[in-house]
This record gives C-alpha cells, structure tokens and sequence, in this order.
C-alpha cells in the first residue's frame, strides 16, 4: 500500500477499507507517514466525508494504536463525559465533583484546546501545581478513594488520536463528523468507562453549525458505544453564545468554583445538572432525571461537590489555596471594556470568532508548540436576549499583550449583532440521545 494512493482515493470520496484505513492510522503513530501526508488525508476526509463503516473502522484502529485501560480495580459503575468543544464549556469542572460527591466513581481523560475551543486539560493547568500526568496506580487509587481524577491523554492511550488531535487543531480538519466521533469515541473505549455521556454542542461555538449535523455526529457516537458495550447518551446543548460568563483558563476555572459554591449562571448550571444526571441515571444512582436533578442540587447546596474539588485539586498536586482564595490567581496586566456604538437587543454571538479572540489574546495555540497564557480571556457582559444601550459594555478583555489585545478587540466587537427587535434567549438543552431513542426539544 502506499499512502500517497489512499489520499488520491479519498480525495476522489471512494470508500477506504478497514486495513487501508488501519494502514493509515498505524503509519502515522509510528511516524513513517510525515504530518504533511497526515494533513493532507485529514483534508481529503473532510470534504469527502467517510461513511458509518469507515468510521467505526477509524476509531477501533485508533483504539488499537495504544492500550486499553483496564478499569477493573476501580470499584463499582464508572462514569465519564466528554464534550464535543465550545466556548466557555467549564462543565467538567463542575460536573466530575457534583457526580463524584454522590459516590460515582468519575475516571475521566480529558483533551486540551482544540481549533476555537477550550479544553479542560489546559484550564486545569491554570491551577498552580496542579499535575495532568498521573500513573494508573495514582489514576486507579484517586477514584476509589475520592472517585474523581481527570487526566490528560496519557502516551499509550490512544497515541493515534493524540498525535490526530494535535494536527487538526491547526490544520483546520476539526469540524467534520467522522474526525470527531472517532477522536472522542477512541479515547472513551481505551479510557475504559462502563458509562459515557457525550455534551454534543450545536451553534456558532461548536463544530456542529446546525441541529441536524449535531444529531448526526450524536447518533454516530452513541451507535459507536453502544455498539462495543458502553451505555453511551449524548445531550444536545446550544453553542449559540458563550456558555456562563467567561472564556479564558484560568477565568473558566475561577468561575467553576463559583458555581460549585452555589454562584453560577443559570445557562451553565442547567448544561452541568443535564450531563451529570444522565451519569447518574447511566450507573443506576437514579431512576429519572428528577431524582438526579434534586441530588446534584443537594451536593451545591450541602457544600459537598466544592469540597470534593478541593480534594480532587489536592490530590492532583494543585495548590488549593487558589481554590479557596481564587483572589490569588496571576491576572492580566491590560484590560478593556468592548463598548458597543450601537443599541438594541443582542440578536447573535458569533461564538467561534469569541473563542478565536481568546486565541489571539493567547489562550489557546497557534501552532503546535504555542504556549498558553492561562490569565488572558474574556467576561461576556451581555449575553443573547439582553438590551444593551449606547456606551454600555458587550465584554471585557484580559490580555498581557497591547497589540494582541488590539486585534483581539476588533474582533470580538465583530462578533456582536445587534437588532431593535426583541428576541428571547436561547433554551440550553436542545435534545437526548440514547440508544433507543432521540427526543429534539
Ligand atoms: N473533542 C475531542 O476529543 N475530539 C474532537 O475531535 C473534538 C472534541
């Protein structure tokens, strides 16, 4: 075989078979297919698409390219979540500890930024101290005896994905249904949880631009893990706007310990009480979405799901004086209210051009060897829906670079659409996947 044929197939959109396609996957975790080959294929998949079968091909090579982790030392169900990306998505750090603070055993891989988006690896990072990079003995030892740890994807878990992931992020190949089922559904199986439940975001923040691509990308994932016997959900959620208040690391993870102590936005609480009741109804500690509504307000309301992140965040080696005291985290050096020239309702977001401001402003990569700036970012001072007067401000920006922040301001205020016409904000919850049936609110 020869790789240079595979691309010329798939750029002429044939069908791949399972050993081309493992021919591929094998080929460039052992570094005989350079990333400009790689790149190439990725962009050849992303307008030629693949189908079902290739896909499900893609992911179990992926799968195979590394070990499968062996969960079985952790005792009980074990529960995990994984988000498709968006903008200002915190909810890993809110719904590990809610879930984890009512006994569930939470074994959790998470990613870093990808394309526009944040990822929970880098926001953890923001907390001094804090280590991604656990052995599975520490990895195995945490969830028994706290249920929590959230780890980066560890070398021999799934090496295609890791070495995929990082390419697509800047080659522009994210958005495209078969990258992203077989990106996350091979770290889900290798990772070894009996219990998935995807956040699969739709919107101008998310990959899936409309409702229709979001329910296909679902069903993908779900039938996927179903399909090797994981009890696998997804919950459509809007990515229409920012989801909470802020984007930006370090910004993210301040405004996540708020809300585990009872202070979070109403958009953000109700996308985290949706994913961890699912988890919840997935390893039978509820019966229904009520019952897990009123335990997972329970453990805000009791305290307990902030003191199961502090003990998470301690047992990860992070410094959690900064979770008592989030007054304690670096800030930025310059800051700047975006003011809006205009007034009327808040009509649209475009959500990926605020996570490509947090980009520039430094929070996520350019190129694979960037190096993140945790304390930059923005607070979203007007949401969907709401009136903004003339001189009032649309969002305020964290930067520790002028020019940066130069660019970055003239994006973000491209991003707002204003109208005179009056407009509700945007329901959060869109939509659940199971496997035996799909309910579109
Ligand atoms: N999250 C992942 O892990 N992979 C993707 O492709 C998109 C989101």
């Amino acid at each position: 075989m020869r790789v240079y044929d595979l691309i010329t197939k798939k750029k002429h959109g044939e069908e791949l078979s399972k050993e081309e396609i493992e021919y591929i996957v094998n080929g460039f975790v052992s570094g005989e297919i350079p990333d400009y080959q790689m790149s190439a294929f990725l962009m050849a998949v992303y307008f030629q698409k693949m189908n079902l079968r290739e896909t499900i091909d893609l992911t179990m090579a992926m799968v195979r390219s590394g070990d499968e982790l062996d969960l079985s030392p952790i005792k009980g169900k074990k529960a995990d979540k994984h988000s498709t990306g968006g903008v200002g998505d915190k909810t890993s750090l809110i719904v590990g500890p809610m879930v984890a603070a009512l006994g569930v055993p939470v074994a959790k891989m998470s990613g870093r930024g990808l394309g526009h988006t944040g990822g929970t690896i880098d926001k953890l990072e923001s907390i001094p101290g804090f280590s991604v990079s656990l052995t599975d003995d520490e990895f195995f030892d945490n969830v028994n005896r706290m249920k929590l740890a959230i780890i980066g994807q560890t070398a021999n878990l799934a090496p295609a994905d890791k070495k995929i992931y990082a390419l697509r992020d800047v080659t522009a190949t994210v958005d495209n249904v078969s990258l992203i089922s077989s990106s996350i559904m091979s770290k889900k199986i290798a990772a070894g949880a009996d219990v998935i439940v995807l956040d699969v975001k739709v919107g101008s923040g998310a990959f899936m631009k409309t409702i229709d691509d979001a329910v296909l990308l679902a069903k993908t994932m779900v039938d996927i893990g179903n399909g090797v016997g994981r009890d696998t959900y997804a919950v459509l959620s809007d990515m229409s706007q920012p989801l909470g208040n802020y984007v930006g690391n370090t910004l993210e993870v301040v405004e996540a310990i708020e809300a585990l102590k009872g202070n979070g936005p109403k958009d953000l609480m109700e996308a985290c009480i949706t994913l961890a009741s699912y988890m919840l109804i997935g390893v039978g500690k509820a019966s229904n979405a009520d019952e897990a509504r009123a335990m997972l307000n329970g453990t805000i309301e009791d305290g307990s799901a902030f003191e199961k992140f502090v003990e998470f965040v301690g047992s990860q080696g992070g410094d959690i004086s900064y979770v008592l005291n989030p007054e304690k985290f670096e800030k930025a050096t310059l800051s700047e209210d975006i003011i809006s020239t205009v007034e009327g309702y808040v009509h649209e977001i475009i959500t990926d051009e605020i996570g490509m401001t947090s980009l520039i402003l430094g929070g996520g990569r350019e190129t694979k060897e960037s190096v993140i700036d945790h304390a930059v970012g923005i607070r979203i001072n007007k949401k969907v829906g709401d009136y903004v007067k003339r001189g009032e401000s649309l969002a305020t920006l964290y930067a520790n670079d002028g020019e940066k922040l130069k660019a970055a301001s003239e994006r973000l205020l491209a991003s707002y659409k204003l109208s005179s016409e009056k407009i509700e904000a945007p329901k959060h919850v869109l939509g659940i996947i199971t496997g035996d049936e799909t309910v579109i609110y």
